[in-house]
């Protein structure tokens, strides 16, 4: 089973209120085993919302709303109702398909905190937990080939 960011898939929970549909990912899940996932969703944060991006160990709204608590547990419970999904299908996860620079689900590099279209290395809140447990994560601008 895969793991697979929602809006990728064209469910508009992206901050504006729209969606991030990619066609190959879209693709993908008609002929894999899936679970889609929101992290901001499930933490209960509204679409649309402001932008959010990760500054230092924190991530802030682009209104400078702490919202780090939130972004914990909405990365933890996402993990955990894809793992509860993969066990009720007696499946393994056997990787992520997650949105690139989301504070997240952004794998290697994300937003920079700064609001200013700026880059950085880093993880987002989910593929933090995912890498823990060695997952692996690729983003929407890597296609799964021959697969
Ligand atoms: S948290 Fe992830 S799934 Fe949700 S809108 Fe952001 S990038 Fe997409």
């Amino acid at each position: 089973m895969y793991i697979i960011s929602a809006c990728l898939l064209g469910e508009n929970c992206k901050y504006n209120g729209r969606n991030n549909r990619c066609q190959w990912v879209v693709d993908f899940a008609k002929n894999h085993s899936y679970v889609a996932v929101c992290p901001e969703t499930q933490a209960g944060l509204p679409a649309p919302r402001p932008p959010a991006e990760i500054a230092g160990d924190r991530v802030f709204d682009s209104k400078g709303r702490d919202l780090t608590r939130q972004f914990e547990r909405g990365a933890e419970e996402s993990y955990q109702l894809a793992k509860a999904a993969a066990r009720e299908k007696d499946e393994a996860i056997e990787g992520a398909i997650l949105k690139a620079k989301s504070p997240s689900c952004g794998r290697d590099i994300v937003y920079d905190g700064t609001f200013s279209d700026k880059l950085t290395n880093g993880d987002g809140y989910l593929v933090r937990l995912l890498k823990r447990d060695t997952i692996d994560v690729i983003t929407e601008k890597e296609k799964i080939e021959n697969d």
